[in-house]
């Protein structure tokens, strides 16, 4: 595929791939809809899970879904230096796992901004907002770096 074709086909698909609900995932997606981050926890043992089950993967009791600070620390991460699916930014940016302040065992995974992509490191501080996902009626969390101190 030449330059001039990649960016044609960019260009007809700058939408990024929209969520796909299931039974197990949409009361994930209807907390993010509602303005909060929600996770899967188990109403028995207490186990988080991400992503979400119906049945406790510990346990075999049923789980819901508890709002959770939405606040924690990069896990790990990767910088990207290109798109990777349509709708992501051009230029450099940092998709990381977030270890969830009061959730064990579970982690969320998303864009980190507010900070330059050479600045983040494993513990950076983040706080999740919820933003649009374009193109469709989802919203989903990135994290925001905290201040430095
Ligand atoms: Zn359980």
């Amino acid at each position: 595929m030449t330059d001039a074709a990649a960016g044609a086909g960019a260009a007809a698909s700058a939408l990024p791939p929209q969520p796909v609900p299931n039974a197990d995932t949409q009361g994930f997606w209807d907390s993010l809809a509602e303005g909060r981050v929600a996770l899967c926890h188990c109403a028995d043992c207490g186990t988080w899970m991400h992503p979400p089950l119906e049945r406790c993967r510990a346990c075999g009791g049923p789980t819901r879904f508890d709002e959770i600070a939405g606040t924690g620390v990069v896990h790990s991460f990767i910088v990207m230096h290109r798109a990777s699916v349509p709708g992501q930014p051009a230029g450099a940016h940092v998709l990381a796992a977030i270890d969830l302040d009061g959730v064990v065992g579970a982690r969320l995974t998303g864009r980190v901004v507010g900070i330059e992509p050479a600045d983040v490191k494993a513990g950076t501080r983040v706080s999740a907002r919820i933003v649009d996902v374009p193109g469709g009626p989802y919203r989903q969390p990135e994290f925001v770096a905290d201040a430095a101190p």
